[in-house]
């Protein structure tokens, strides 16, 4: 982005115009590869014309639809509200309808591909299963007392516990911070960050008894204490969520059962 300004003066005064214009694109043509098949598939590489605020969601349908209709991805919302776009552009998770493809332009290529951590199904579709299952292992033990003819619980906005699950809730559950996580890579028994994440948020909801059933859950080896605080999960996450402080209070809480 640049900004252009003019400046007058008559009499002392002074006008100052400033026009706001966007980069002009460097490139007519993006070079993009993408991985086609499963597992053992492969890249194949694209030419797509540029165009105005392209999103990397633009680059891929623009592929899909002019190029070759046999090319796999998942999108929904288009406007960064359902991260069912998630994939991995040049080695990094994230949502393709938030990413500019002009961002790319110093790198002078486009490589888009899976997302890391999940099992491909073709092309650019992952399974979530393994995910979503991990994502119940860490959080179904817990249980509540409440019935359907019960009041609403009322949870002060101030009160610790929902100041400390706050920013917790706000997970989509979109997967960048699993394909993003390290000890996922090494080690596929472990929940990830999202599940554990959510864990910690059920932990400080006030409406649930149980919570020890769920300390318990997250102390296996599958849980918290394997995670190394990488902060991978932290720093790709779009929503700029916290799963890394979520897992440290996890820690914390683990300990204080333990004195
Ligand atoms: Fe997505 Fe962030 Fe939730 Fe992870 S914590 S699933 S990156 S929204």
């Amino acid at each position: 982005m640049n900004n252009l300004y003019w400046i007058f003066e008559k009499d002392g005064r002074y006008l100052i115009i400033a026009v706001h214009v966007t980069n002009p694109i460097v490139n007519a043509t993006l070079n993009v590869k993408i991985w086609r098949g499963a597992e053992a598939g492969s890249y194949q590489s694209y030419a797509v014309p540029r165009s105005a605020q392209q999103t990397i969601l633009d680059v891929v349908t623009y592929i899909q639809r002019e190029l070759d209709s046999t090319l796999s991805y998942r999108f929904s919302c288009r406007v960064g509200m359902c991260g069912t776009c998630a994939m991995t552009v040049n080695g990094t998770p994230r949502w393709t309808c938030r990413t500019q493809a002009s961002i790319y332009d110093d790198a002078g290529k486009i490589d888009i591909a899976p997302l890391s951590n999940f099992p491909i199904i073709k092309d650019l579709v992952v399974n979530m299963d393994p995910f979503f299952e991990k994502w119940k292992a860490a959080t179904n033990t817990i249980q509540h007392n409440s019935s359907n003819t019960q009041e609403f619980a009322t949870i002060k906005p101030d009160s610790t516990k929902r100041k400390a699950a706050n920013k917790a809730i706000e997970c989509i559950g979109c997967g960048v911070c699993y394909s993003a996580c390290d000890v996922v890579r090494w080690n596929s028994d472990y929940y990830g960050p999202a599940a554990l994440n959510r864990a910690w948020s059920l932990l400080n909801d006030e409406r649930y008894d149980n919570q020890k059933q769920l300390i318990d859950g997250v102390s296996t080896g599958a849980g918290c204490l394997s995670c190394h605080t990488t902060r991978s999960c932290t720093r790709y996450c779009p929503k700029e969520l916290d799963p890394s402080g979520s897992i440290a209070g996890l820690k914390q809480e683990i300990l204080r059962t333990l004195f």
